[in-house]
């Protein structure tokens, strides 16, 4: 079975919407075993939409469109898949009825422009939209299936995974995918290549390498009949995988993220902690607190760039004169304060920025960050080119993953793991 997304709306063309909404269609679709062949984004004219639906319904045997059910004179997704099946559209009592439901509900009279979200093809059947007006349309014909879904992410994203993925899954059956996705750090994407060169010719699974923000990921993919047969394909070559590059080098699995493994290895260690930060101005604790268990680990974090603003939080002043704020030195005593600062087992020290001009202009910037611990500091520093909003996630990312090192190694150069 293979598959084309539609992506309807003029405002995908001139660049004031990213179009999300294909690109998360066709992971899930990836997951069902559903190839993609064709991603098209098109805007809100008759005569192209009419060309873009009718090309994909010939030519596919899934066709997704998302957006354009709306109300108003230009949301034409209905009225174009109706014209290419050659049917008529007619109001239908029971969806006029749940329509006029939901505008009492919420004390509006219903405008007469929105009778048209009521209306079916022959052809069609409707999907349940609880996350707003607009039923979807499952329009089922020899010629292959044409699925019409709502524009905005929290519907398209429910109505898949509720009506339309389970539908699909039960027409394309005996394909299970299964992936792992194994998340490295400290080992370069071409090293990784290299070393498991002979792993990447592997048609089943597949092997991927990703660079990301947070390390370079691994990610298998298993097709097989069932789900157990999958994973049984995918075990083997995880345990190849761990064997060559080592444990050392995979800090997470699958969806984990740097601050969920940070959180779940300061609460299996039963350890509490403290943040400074200088340049990050408090996006690591920002992110800490989007992990549910934070609050079990996080005693508190403290924002401060300056000299005077960081030694009124017990930063030595004498080593910030001595070595400058944005130091390896600066960073570990930072690291030291926000642990007594806060009452905290371990510290993360996040010093400011030093910058480096070219011609000038700033072109980069230096970060340290340390790291305290009873009887123990490290430190690491990490070099960004600029773009100061992108650089401080990077460098928080950079600062987490340091942690899990921290926590886990016996220093952030050596290899050796503690647990
Ligand atoms: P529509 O159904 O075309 O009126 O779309 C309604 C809203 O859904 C738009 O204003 C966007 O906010 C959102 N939306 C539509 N298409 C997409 C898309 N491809 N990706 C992400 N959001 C979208
Ligand atoms: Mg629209």
């Amino acid at each position: 079975m293979h598959a084309e997304i539609l992506s309807i709306g003029t405002e995908l063309l001139m660049g004031e919407l990213v179009d999300t909404n294909s690109s998360y269609l066709a992971s899930e679709l990836a997951k069902l075993g559903i190839e993609v062949r064709w991603v098209t984004k098109v805007g809100d004219d008759p005569d192209r939409l009419f060309e873009a639906i009718d090309r994909a319904s010939k030519r596919s045997d899934v066709t997704l469109t998302s957006g354009g059910l709306g109300p108003t004179s230009d949301d034409l997704t209905r009225e174009t898949i109706a014209r290419v099946c050659g049917e008529k559209m007619a109001v239908q009592d029971d969806l006029l009825e749940h329509l006029r439901g939901l505008f009492a509900n919420r004390g509006f009279p219903m405008p007469e422009t929105n009778v048209k979200q009521a209306t079916l093809i022959p052809s069609a059947q409707a999907i349940a939209n609880p996350m707003g007006t607009a039923p979807g349309w499952w329009v089922e014909r020899d010629e292959g299936i044409i699925v019409a879904m709502p524009g905005p992410p929290r519907e398209i994203q429910r109505m898949w995974a509720y009506e339309v993925s389970p539908r699909l899954k039960a027409r394309n059956p005996g394909i299970a995918i299964v992936t792992r996705n194994l998340k490295t750090f400290g080992i370069s994407e071409g090293g990784l290549d290299e070393m498991l060169s002979t792993l990447f010719k592997s048609e089943n699974p597949l092997l991927g390498i990703y660079s990301k923000q947070d390390g370079i990921h691994l990610r298998a993919i298993a097709t097989a009949s069932t789900d157990d047969e999958a994973s049984a394909l995918i075990a083997p070559m995880e345990a190849e995988i761990r064997r060559i590059i080592g444990d050392d080098a995979i800090w997470g699995e699958d969806d984990e993220t740097p601050e969920s493994k940070a959180v779940a290895l300061l609460r299996d260690e039963g350890l509490t902690l403290g943040v400074i930060e200088a340049f990050t101005g408090g996006l690591l604790c920002n992110n800490l607190t989007e992990v549910a268990a934070h609050d079990a680990v996080l005693n508190g974090g403290a924002a401060a760039s300056g000299r005077d603003a960081l030694a009124r939080l017990g930063v030595s002043a004498a080593l910030i004169d001595k070595h400058g704020a944005a130091s390896a030195e600066a960073a570990e005593d930072m690291a030291r304060a926000a642990r007594e600062m806060f009452g905290a087992d371990v510290g993360v020290g996040i010093s400011p920025l030093a910058l480096e001009s070219a011609d000038g202009r700033v072109v980069a910037g230096t970060s340290f960050i340390g790291y305290s611990m009873d009887g123990r500091s490290d430190s690491t520093s990490g070099h960004y080119p600029t773009r100061r909003l992108r650089i401080r996630g990077r460098a928080v990312t950079h600062a987490l993953l340091g942690l899990i090192r921290f926590l886990r190694c016996q220093s952030l150069q050596g290899p050796t793991l503690r647990r």
